[in-house]
This record gives C-alpha cells, structure tokens and sequence, in this order.
C-alpha cells in the first residue's frame, strides 16, 4: 500500500467514510483560518479517555495513526470482536473514547503544502519562517506553538523562550501572548473543563523517539507513574522525562497539574521529522493495544 502525508483534505475524505453506530463526529472549533476541527466520539460510557494528534505541523502521521484507530474500532465493533481482552461491545457500552486526529490543519497544511498567495497571514508568516519552505513548520497559522500555549509553568516557560531568542511567532516553541490564546488550544481546553468529570485519562501523539512522557515538576502522581509503565509495556517505548524548553506549557503538563488526570505524550516512530509516511503502519501496529486498552487501565 501507497502512503501519503496526512493532509486536511486526507482527514475530512477519511472521516467520510467513517460512518455506522459506533461512531459520532462533531466539529470542536475552527482553526485561524476558518478549518473545522473535527472531534469524534466512540463510546456511550461515562468513563472517558481524550487522544490528541497533530499538535505540531509536521507530525500529521499521529492523524493518521489515529484514523487507522478510528477505521480499527468501527470494523471490531461492527464484527462483535474481543479486542485484546476487551469485548467492543463492553468498551462501547461501558467507556467513551475522544479522538481529536488534527488539532492543527492549518500547520499541517504549510508543512505539506506551504503557504498560498491566498493566504491572508503569508507575508508574515514567510517572515518568520525566514523563507518559503515550510516542510518543517510546527507552530499553528501565526506562529504560535500549540503545544506551548497551555497553562503550565507558562511564565517560567517564557523566561526560557526570551533567553532562546524567541521574540514572537516563529515555526516552533513561540508559546504565544498569553495561555490558551489560540482557538485550537482555547477549545480544547474548554471542553475538558467541562468534562473533567468524567475523562479520566489523556493521550497525546508526537513523533519522534519513541519515549513516553508525562512530567510535569514534582505533580507526577503514583498512578501516572504505574499507568506509564504500562504504556511502556504495550509500545515498548521508553519512559522518559523531558528536558529543556520541552518541559512547558504541553497538553501533558497541564492536564497532570491542572485537572490532576494522567496524561501522556507518546514520541511516536522513529528517525527525522517529518517522518516518512511509510512508518505510519508501524506506528499504528506498536499504539493498537494501548489505544484500545487505555480506558480500562487507567
Ligand atoms: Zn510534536
């Protein structure tokens, strides 16, 4: 089978196809420039889990690691299968699984397609880029790095970022104005607050290294540490602690520190980003158990 990158166009034809009881699609919010970001849902449970892809631009393989997830759980649900030890039906009845594939199109499209004449932000955008390739942009469509614009350890994370040399918005690790100020973050975050009740557990897909990270300071909590150490068993990637200008304002962090759930960002595959599309099959074949099995470990 042929691979390609994971475009925006790639995700909304896959969804598509995605039909049939086991699945709900909704539209989390729109991007910067106006792309819907689609949330699906599968499950009725009340326990509930949260997977996120595609934070950064050219990592859009953990999409299309997650649609294969998603293609996986409807072809098992559909066929009654016991997943790993797992009736579908059980997981389907009894927890919830959402899946944010891409919460970064507009990133996902400079790195794979660069930037327009049609774009409004181009000028700018090209400015911080320092050019017109754009294969290795990370940040959303003004330059601000998603996965650096939550908040966690966000004033000591800006601190860090000044003595980087990062002044404004760049294609990577510019953690914006202030936490939460982009409406990919905004809306990801207001639908976990108001689901804290029931999600219990967050996943979210890098590329690469495979490591598994879920530190935030000192929070880490014993059941994060036992739910990471089986995570490591089922990828066999490595748990690890991040260093440097990674260790703030991720997702991650601020799901263990400021809703207190464990929550884990996987390095996914292995070599330079972007990985090649090839590694997508591989990826999904070392995540399959712990996608499915994570709402009932953690
Ligand atoms: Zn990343």
């Amino acid at each position: 089978m042929e691979h390609h990158p994971v475009d925006y166009k790639a995700l909304t034809d896959a969804l598509k196809t995605m039909t049939g009881g086991a699945v709900e699609i909704n539209v989390l919010t729109r991007s910067i420039l106006g792309r819907e970001i689609p949330i699906l849902t599968l499950g009725q449970g009340k326990r509930a889990v949260l997977y996120v892809g595609a934070h950064h631009g050219m990592e859009s393989i953990t999409s299309g690691v997650l649609l294969d997830f998603i293609a996986d759980y409807i072809k098992q649900y559909e066929r009654a299968a016991t997943v790993y030890e797992y009736p579908i039906k059980y997981l389907f009845q009894e927890r919830r699984i959402y899946i944010v594939p891409m919460l970064n199109p507009d990133g996902v499209e400079y790195a794979i397609h660069g930037v327009g004449a049609e774009n409004p932000l181009r000028d700018r955008v090209i400015r911080m880029n320092g050019g017109e390739d754009f294969s290795h942009w990370q940040a959303n469509a003004r330059g601000v790095d998603l996965n650096h614009n939550y908040d966690a350890g966000f004033r000591a994370y800006k601190k860090k970022e000044a003595e980087a040399g990062i002044t404004g918005g760049a294609p990577t690790r510019y953690s914006g104005e202030y936490p939460e100020s982009e409406p990919e973050t905004a809306a990801l975050c207001r639908f976990l607050r108001l689901r804290r009740e029931n999600i219990v557990g967050i996943l979210t897909l890098h590329t690469q290294g495979e490591e598994i990270f879920c530190s935030c300071g000192d929070n880490l909590t014993a059941k994060t540490m036992s739910v990471g150490r089986v995570i490591s068993r089922f990828t066999g990637y490595r748990l690890a602690r991040p260093e440097g200008l990674a260790a703030f304002g991720g997702l991650t962090d601020w799901c263990i520190a400021d809703l207190f759930r464990p929550a884990f960002t996987l390095e996914c595959g292995k070599g330079e980003n972007p990985l090649p599309p090839e590694q997508r099959p591989l990826i999904y074949e070392r995540l399959r158990r712990i996608l499915f099995s994570f709402p009932c470990i953690v």
